[in-house]
């Protein structure tokens, strides 16, 4: 039986995106090789990355003067590759969760880093509003969604500095207006591809201003200059990207998606705020569309662990809540059909009902 996955990440792709990978590594466009075993300098490559970047272009909406990169070392890597090519003196962070803090850590390393706010009294249940971000500062960084505990900026914010965002978990979620980011960067594997490939949006006039020297390897310049192939690209990561990015597009692209993404969150939140059993630890205004994460009623604590066996006998995988926040936490990107996320809605009501 196939699962219904609601895994946080790595997750849940389409199918068609696998299969299609799984017929380029037994035999590429009918070469007669695999293409793990050709050259990544080869006519056949290079129109993949090709394609892979006209589709992010094409997807997003992405204007001229930004360069879309396909780099190795994940989200995590971009916490350190970003402030060491464009922290200068100082930057400001928005403290939001475990991986803004994350981000946080490393730009400390680079020069001076102000939290305009943060969320950690709160345990992070909401999105801190009402801060200032300083004029004083190289940029200002944010985490769109909060994966871990399942709160979301669902809009673009207007800042009087280069804005730089980790969008590793909502990404091509909805529409975004690329023109008022400096930086976007993210892990592709909670929406866009598996694991092994980490996108960057950037924009070409914020380079090239730091005062430090960078290893080649770490300079975006580089990167912009070969096309991401500055040195071997991984290849079957890109091609399952590329085959995301095609079904993404062929479904009516980022536009359509969001309304999907909507419907699939509005569903499972409806249901988690009817059922006496449970309860939703993320403030409603903030919900995060990809990462529904809620937890037992206090009077119903000790059946946590019965849901869980409960619904895994009906075939949902992936639904057990972060540490930090203990619950359950149902990661419904992209490729996740809304027939999973009624499966586990249907499961929520019979629990109530043997429950209650
Ligand atoms: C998963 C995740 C990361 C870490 O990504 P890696 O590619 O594993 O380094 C960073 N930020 C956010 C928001 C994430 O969801």
């Amino acid at each position: 039986m196939k699962k219904h996955n609601f895994g946080a990440g790595p997750c849940i792709l389409p199918q068609q995106a696998l299969d299609a990978t799984v017929a380029a590594i037994k035999d590429f466009n009918g070469i007669g090789l695999s293409v793990l075993e050709i050259s990544h300098r080869s006519k056949d490559w290079e129109a993949v990355m090709d394609e892979c970047r006209a589709l992010w272009k094409e997807l997003l909406n992405i204007p001229d003067g930004y360069n879309v990169l396909f780099l190795s070392g994940g989200a995590s890597m971009q916490f350190m590759q970003v402030p060491y090519n464009i922290l200068n003196k100082k930057a400001a962070y928005l403290d939001t969760g475990v991986w803004a803090s994350k981000a946080i850590k490393e730009a400390k390393l680079f020069g001076e880093v102000q939290i305009v706010a943060s969320g950690k009294d709160n345990n992070y249940s909401s999105i801190p509003k009402g801060y200032t971000i300083p004029n004083d500062v190289d940029y200002f960084h944010i985490t769109t969604n909060n994966t871990i505990y399942g709160s979301e900026i669902k809009e673009d914010i207007d800042s009087p500095v280069n804005l730089v965002a980790d969008m590793s978990s909502d990404i091509m979620t909805r529409p975004v207006d690329v023109s008022k980011y400096a930086l976007i960067y993210g892990g592709a594997q909670k929406n866009v591809g598996p694991a092994g490939v980490t996108f960057i949006i950037v924009r070409d006039d914020i380079l090239g201003k730091v005062e430090r020297p960078l290893p080649s390897m770490m300079d975006y310049r580089n990167h912009i200059k070969e096309g991401s192939m500055y040195n071997t690209p991984p290849v079957v990561s890109i091609y399952i990207m590329t085959e995301t990015l095609k079904w993404l597009k062929s479904i009516g692209g980022v536009a359509e998606m969001h309304k999907r993404d909507n419907a699939k969150a509005e569903l499972l939140y409806a249901e988690i705020d009817r059922n006496k059993m449970f309860r939703g630890t993320v403030t409603k205004e903030d919900r995060s569309i990809m990462n529904v994460c809620f937890v037992m009623e206090e009077a119903y604590k000790e059946k946590e662990a019965d849901f869980m066996e409960f619904a895994k006998t009906r075939g949902m995988v992936g639904l057990k809540g972060h540490r930090l926040v203990g619950g359950f936490r149902a990661s419904i990107y992209n490729a996740l059909p809304i027939e999973s996320v009624q499966a586990l809605v249907d499961c929520m009501k019979e629990f109530e009902k043997l429950n209650t």
